[in-house]
């Protein structure tokens, strides 16, 4: 069994959306045999970024001084563990130069060991229009028309295609997270699921099988039909439990493997940052 996990997130100084701190997520990965972990908070940063929860920033200056302190915090904390910690990020990528720009100036001032593309938004072309999935959920009141729900759907793939072309990330997470929310379920979207599928086969683009969909909605992330697609072209696949506590690290890891081995998955990637 995969015994690592780059996927996980913490409760850094009460702003990141983790439930344990890292010492305790370091020392639960030693106790359940993990031999390496690396800890990916969130980077949720863009200029017209809605101030929808305290871990979204439009501030750059403010963002790269939080980013500083979670790595530092991190770091302090894996000091004589016996398994090797990595500090990375799970990043909310958006397509337009002027965030690319941004984003290459973040990670020369933060230097950490690897990121993760993620998208949580639907956007619209411009990037002024910017709403997280999760906070939509939490607030029925606010209205999308049908048409720009489809705009902002394609611009979810796009965004995901576009963050494996960019030669960013060292792996790409939850490819259809949007089913959480009950999009991109009807075979009208497969389109751009092939497109990914096509666009991580073309860049060898490393991609996650998420465990963690099994607990919320019974299924992984992404559709085993795509997992199988992914196979067929040689995609490397690293299972992550995406934790955001304790008792989560290596959730349904063993039913994972089972889904990769009754494909006979081969290509696992094993990062080396
Ligand atoms: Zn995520
Ligand atoms: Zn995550």
């Amino acid at each position: 069994m995969q015994n690592f996990s780059y996927h996980m997130h913490t409760n850094s100084f009460g702003i990141f959306d983790g439930r344990n701190t890292p010492k305790e997520m370091i020392e639960e990965a030693e106790k359940i045999g993990f031999i390496k972990i690396g800890i990916s908070n969130h980077l949720a940063f863009h200029p017209n970024m809605p101030n929808q929860s305290q871990m979204f920033f439009s501030d750059f200056n403010k963002a790269c001084d939080i980013y500083k302190r979670v790595i530092e915090d991190i770091r302090t904390a894996s000091l004589n563990t016996k398994i090797d910690v990595k500090v990375g990020f799970e990043v909310d990528f958006f397509p337009s130069a002027q965030w690319c720009n941004l984003f290459e100036k973040i990670r020369e001032e933060v230097k950490a060991d690897y990121y993760i593309s993620a998208t949580h938004y639907l956007r619209d072309k411009s990037e002024k229009y910017i709403m997280n999935l999760y906070y939509m959920k939490k607030h029925p009141e606010i209205k999308i028309s049908e048409n720009d729900l489809t705009v902002y759907l394609n611009n979810y793939w796009s965004n995901i295609i576009e963050s494996i072309k960019s030669g960013y990330f060292d792996f790409i997470a939850h490819l259809d997270v949007c089913k959480l929310f009950g999009y991109c379920l009807t075979p009208d979207w497969d389109e751009r699921k092939w497109e990914t599928i096509e666009t991580l086969d073309k860049y060898n683009q490393p991609y996650e099988l998420n465990t963690s969909g099994w607990t919320k909605i019974g299924e992984q992330h992404p559709h085993t039909w795509m997992i199988e697609e992914l196979n067929k072209r040689n995609v490397p696949v690293i299972i992550s439990d995406d934790a955001h506590s304790v008792n989560m690290l290596a959730q349904h890891f063993d039913k994972a493997e089972n889904l990769l081995n009754s494909i006979n998955y081969i290509n696992r990637y094993n990062p080396k940052f």
